[in-house]
């Protein structure tokens, strides 16, 4: 299974694409992660990044093609692509990798949210340090532990209003459009992101 997951920020894309890694057995690539990673770990392609994430701003396609084509190589059996592409340069890079390995994505799913719901859910996002889980600051009691692994649970430091106004901005601008190139294809699917993770899921799921 080969798997684009498209949507703003906070569609819950992270949390699906977890789920689709686990139904299809295939990794779950997440750009932001592996971004984030590399910032964690003073890379020098971390360090060249940094600004851009923390701005809210995409990091350059230099920097970010290096990073995911290496692990989209490895990765024979199929992906769940979660925040790649996310401009339309980054999009026709994948196909071409994709033509020469003689491979085809098989849909791009857009999973579609109001832009307040987008706010209230990033404004409210923790994410275990352990597991990697997506909770919200509604359903954590306490401590913020987490309730699956008991590790600490911490925000994003780019989950703060203006920088979430400004990626809502970059997603309108630069990865909306993909939805026309995957429309023209004949791939994109189109389903709501909102109620509960489960329902969001069975929708995905019934569509493909
Ligand atoms: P995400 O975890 O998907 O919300 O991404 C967090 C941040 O990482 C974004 O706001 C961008 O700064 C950067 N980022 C993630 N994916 C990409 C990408 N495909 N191209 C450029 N920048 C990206």
């Amino acid at each position: 299974m080969r798997l684009v997951l498209l949507g703003p920020p906070g569609a819950g894309k992270g949390t699906q694409a977890k789920r689709l890694s686990q139904k299809f057995g295939v990794p779950h690539l997440s750009a932001g992660d592996i971004l984030r990673e590399a910032v964690s770990k003073g890379t020098s392609l971390g360090k060249k990044a940094e600004p851009y994430i923390s701005r809210g701003e995409l990091v350059p396609d230099s920097i970010v093609l290096e990073m995911i084509e290496e692990k989209i190589k490895q990765s024979k059996n199929g992906f769940i692509l979660d925040g790649f592409p996310r401009n339309l340069s980054q999009a026709r890079e994948l196909d071409l990798y994709l033509q020469r390995e003689k491979k085809e994505l098989n849909a791009a799913v857009n999973i579609d949210v109001s832009e307040n719901i987008i706010v209230e859910r990033l404004k409210n996002r923790l994410i275990c340090s352990e597991c990697g889980a997506i909770l919200s600051l509604k359903d954590v009691t306490g401590e913020g532990i987490c309730p699956k692994c008991k590790a600490k649970l911490k925000r994003r430091t780019d989950d703060n209003e203006d920088t979430i106004r400004k990626r809502i901005e970059v997603y309108f601008k630069h990865t909306f459009p993909l939805l026309d190139y995957y429309r023209e294809k004949g791939i994109l699917i189109n389903i709501s992101g909102e109620g509960s993770p489960d329902e969001v899921f069975n929708r995905i799921i019934n569509s493909l």
